[in-house]
């Protein structure tokens, strides 16, 4: 029997996963009991990462990989959206993040990247809480150049030459390619990005791995993809506007670059959307709800959700009794 057309909300089964610089607020926020001893550090929402995608959770779909269905129905789930450049793959991948310690100071390659090629990574943060103080890197410091760049790289001086942001809960900030950063301390985001698991680490802070090991570094290929012209990114407060076309839902636009656009959807009651050339990522980051769709069938939205909208859906609506925040990514 051939399978029905994914035009209806697609729900995954997160993954979470065990990292020495983990914590345990993220459990708590996403409401989960992880079945390993340590702390956890991520949380996959969503992902075509090959040897890493998600598991559709339920409907029609349900028990088959996003790829799986994707092989089968492209079209219908990209609609006018680019595959990953990789190949066939989503193009997006959405997780959870908590940082208790350091993450090391890393970089990833650009999409046009000669070396890399189908390995470019931009990504972006979302902040759901900051602890007073707490800081990232993101970007060079200006003025920074290879040589003085490249001679400290891979020791605890490489620090004097990035660029720090102290952040709060609510803000966003933009990690293009090539651009070098680190997740520090005392944060949980959510993090959007290309779909590629290709990272280069400079620097690990002199910490040995759960296994007891110094994690291993790519010093010469870090060094290769560095973008030493691109400016530091701002850190983003966003200003929610109306939404067009409701009374009671706002949005802000967070990033829009060639791979793909994020928006922040905050409202009370209804608001309609689609339908849609282009898929759309759903993250409620704030809140619960509804979604309806189809002949007005109707799923539960709980914090810290994500769904996939296929661009063959004929349109939804997003409901909260109370207030609902949602991060929406639309792969270009
Ligand atoms: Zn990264």
């Amino acid at each position: 029997m051939a399978s029905p057309l994914p035009s209806e909300p697609l729900f995954f089964r997160r993954t979470l996963k065990e990292t020495v610089w983990g914590g345990r607020n993220l459990a708590t926020w996403l409401g989960e009991s992880p079945n390993f001893p340590g702390p956890l550090g991520e949380s996959w929402e969503l992902s075509d990462v090959e040897g890493q995608e998600t598991v559709i959770a339920e409907g029609p779909f349900q028990g088959k990989t996003l790829c799986q269905v994707l092989e089968d129905h492209a079209d219908a789930i990209l609609g006018s959206a680019k595959p990953h450049a990789g190949g066939q793959r989503f193009p997006l991948l959405v997780k959870f993040l908590e940082a208790q310690q350091d993450l090391s100071v890393q970089v990833h390659p650009a999409s046009d990247s000669p070396s890399y090629p189908g390995q470019g990574k931009s990504e972006c943060w979302y902040f759901l809480e900051a602890r007073p103080g707490a800081k990232i890197i993101c970007g060079l410091k200006s003025g920074t150049d290879k040589k003085t760049f490249s001679a400290d790289a891979a020791t605890s001086a490489v620090e004097s030459h990035l660029q720090a942001h102290a952040v709060n809960t609510g803000a966003f900030l933009m990690v293009e390619a090539g651009q070098v950063h680190a997740v520090r301390p005392g944060v949980i985001l959510c993090e959007i990005q290309q779909t590629s698991d290709t990272t280069f680490r400079l620097y690990d802070w002199n910490r040995l791995g759960l296994d007891g090991e110094p994690r291993e570094t790519h010093l010469s290929q870090a060094l290769e993809v560095v973008d030493f012209e691109k400016p530091a990114p701002r850190l983003i407060q966003p200003q929610l506007q109306p939404l067009e076309g409701s009374l009671v839902w706002e949005t802000a636009q967070l990033n829009q670059n060639e791979a793909f656009h994020v928006r922040l959807l905050k409202g009370t009651g209804e608001a309609s959307f689609g339908p849609f050339e282009k898929p759309r990522v759903l993250t409620v980051v704030n809140g619960t709800g509804e979604v309806y769709f189809g002949d007005k069938v109707s799923r539960a939205l709980k914090n810290g959700e994500t769904f996939l909208v296929p661009a063959s859906c004929s349109g939804y609506v997003l409901s909260s009794a109370d207030s609902i925040s949602l991060l929406e990514s639309i792969p270009q």
